[in-house]
C-alpha cells in the first residue's frame, strides 16, 4: 500500500524554519514564523500566565476527560471576549459554541461542518490569505468549490476594496466568505469602519455564510474590545449566518497548548435554534477530535476568572503589541535615513505581527542566501523576529538588495 503513496515536497513557513535553524551564521535573523518574542528574539511567557500557572498548581492538576463540548467556562468567556457582554446578554442561545483545537481546529471544523451539513456552494478567501487556509478547505470541505476575492492591492499597498467588493458580487447566495477578524495575515491592512459595515451590508444582501478567523484579537490595537469590532458589528445584525474560527496562541502567548473556539451564529430573524448546529458541530469534532486539550484551557480560564490576571494579561498585550509597534517604527526610520528607494510607510502603518513588506520572491531570495535574513517568499515578514540589536542589520541588507 505504502510504495504507491505520491512524493511531496516539504515547503512552506515550517520547512523554512528548519533552513534557519541549520543556518549556523552569527548574523542570522528569523522573520519566518508568527510567533512573539521579546527583544533578544528569544520567546516570551506572558506575566499573566507566570501567575496563572502558579495559581493552578500545576503538579495537582487532575487530568480527566472533557465534556466533548469543551470547558464550559472556558466557552462562556471565550464567547463573551469575542462578542462582547452586551451582544452575549441578548443572544447568548442563539449562539453554538465548541472548544477546538486551537484556531486550525476552529477553521478545520466550520469546513467539515458546511461541507456535510449544508449546501454551502463556494467558499470564498481572501487573495492573499493566511498559507493554511487552502489546504484546510481542500482537505475538510472536498465538496465546496474554492474561490478567492482581491484582498490587497501591491501598487497602493492597500487593501483593494473596490475590486474586492466587485468580485463578491460573483457570490451566490449559500456561499461562505472567509474575513479575518483583525490584523490581516500576512498583509497587515484591515478594511475601516465603513468597509467593514459595507462587507457586511453586501453578505447580507447575498445571503453569505460569514466565517471570522480571529487569530489576533489584542495584537492589531493592544486592545481586545477594538479588535473584536468588526465581529461585533457583524453580530448585531439579526440576519446574518456567522461564524467565528478563535485562536488564543497569539494573544496569550499558548501556542503549543493548542486552545480555541468556535462560535457559529444563528440568525434572530428568522428565529433559528442553535441546538442543532451546536449538536453537529460536537458529534461531528467526536469523530476526530473527540475533545479538544484541556491544560491550556485550565490556564486561560484561570486569567478570564480572575480580573487581577485579566489586568496582567492587557498588560501583556500592551507589551506586545508596543514592541512590535516599536520595531516597525525602527525599521521604518532606518530605510527613511538610508533613503532607501521606494515608500517604506506601510511598514509602520500595516498592523499585527507581520509586514508585507513589498520585496519581490528575488529579493526575499537574495536576503536569504546572501544576508541570511529569513521571511516568506510572498515578502511577508514577521516583525516580532526584530530587535534593537538586528533592526539596522536588517534595514541596511534590504537597502543594498533594493539598490544592487
Ligand atoms: N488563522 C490565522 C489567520 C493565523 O495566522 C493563524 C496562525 N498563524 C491561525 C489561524 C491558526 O493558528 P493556531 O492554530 O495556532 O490557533
Amino acid at each position: 500500500l505504502l510504495s504507491t503513496v505520491p512524493a511531496l515536497t516539504v515547503e512552506g513557513p515550517f520547512a523554512l524554519e528548519a533552513e534557519f535553524q541549520a543556518d549556523s551564521d552569527p548574523s542570522k535573523v528569523n522573520l519566518i514564523i508568527g510567533a512573539y518574542r521579546d527583544d533578544r528574539a528569544r520567546p516570551w511567557q506572558l506575566r499573566a500566565v507566570v501567575e496563572a500557572k502558579r495559581q493552578l498548581r500545576v503538579e495537582s492538576s487532575f487530568h480527566e476527560y472533557l465534556p466533548l463540548q469543551g470547558s464550559r467556562e472556558f466557552i462562556g468567556a471565550a464567547k463573551r471576549l469575542i462578542f462582547g457582554d452586551a451582544i452575549v446578554n441578548k443572544i447568548s442561545e442563539s449562539i453554538a459554541s465548541i472548544q477546538t483545537v486551537s484556531g486550525t481546529g476552529a477553521n478545520s471544523l466550520i469546513a467539515k461542518f458546511l461541507d456535510k451539513h449544508t449546501r454551502c456552494g463556494s467558499i470564498w478567501l481572501p487573495d492573499p490569505t493566511w498559507v493554511n487556509h487552502k489546504d484546510i478547505w481542500e482537505v475538510n470541505a472536498p465538496r465546496i468549490e474554492m474561490r478567492c476575492y482581491p484582498y490587497y492591492s501591491d501598487s497602493t499597498q492597500a487593501v483593494d476594496f473596490d475590486q474586492m467588493l466587485q468580485t463578491l458580487n460573483d457570490a451566490q447566495q449559500g456561499d461562505a466568505i472567509l474575513l479575518h477578524a483583525c490584523a490581516h495575515n500576512p498583509t497587515g491592512q484591515d478594511p475601516t469602519e465603513e468597509q467593514w459595515d459595507k462587507i457586511a451590508r453586501l453578505c447580507q444582501a447575498k445571503k453569505l455564510f460569514v466565517i471570522f478567523d480571529s487569530a489576533y484579537q489584542g495584537f492589531a490595537s493592544g486592545d481586545l474590545d477594538r479588535d473584536a469590532w468588526a465581529v461585533r458589528h457583524f453580530a448585531a445584525f439579526s440576519d446574518l449566518e456567522i461564524a467565528v474560527c478563535q485562536s488564543f496562541s497569539k494573544n496569550l502567548g499558548l501556542y503549543g497548548e493548542r486552545v480555541g473556539a468556535l462560535h457559529v451564529v444563528m440568525t434572530r430573524s428568522p428565529p433559528t435554534t442553535a441546538t442543532h448546529v451546536q449538536n453537529r458541530l460536537v458529534d461531528l469534532h467526536r469523530a476526530f477530535v473527540s475533545m479538544a486539550p484541556l491544560f491550556g484551557c485550565r490556564v486561560a480560564n484561570q486569567i478570564f476568572q480572575n480580573q487581577e490576571l485579566q489586568d496582567m494579561w492587557q498588560a501583556d498585550l500592551t507589551t506586545m503589541s508596543g514592541r512590535i509597534s516599536s520595531m516597525r517604527n525602527a525599521l521604518y526610520s532606518e530605510l527613511l535615513r538610508l533613503r532607501t528607494p521606494g515608500d517604506w510607510a506601510h511598514v509602520k502603518n500595516q498592523v499585527g505581527m507581520f509586514s508585507y513588506t513589498g520585496l519581490s520572491k528575488e529579493e526575499v531570495k537574495v536576503l536569504r542566501t546572501k544576508y541570511h535574513i529569513y521571511m516568506l517568499p510572498s515578502g511577508r515578514a514577521s516583525i516580532c523576529g526584530l530587535t534593537n540589536t538586528n533592526v539596522k542589520y536588517v534595514a541596511q541588507s534590504i537597502h543594498k538588495v533594493v539598490t544592487e
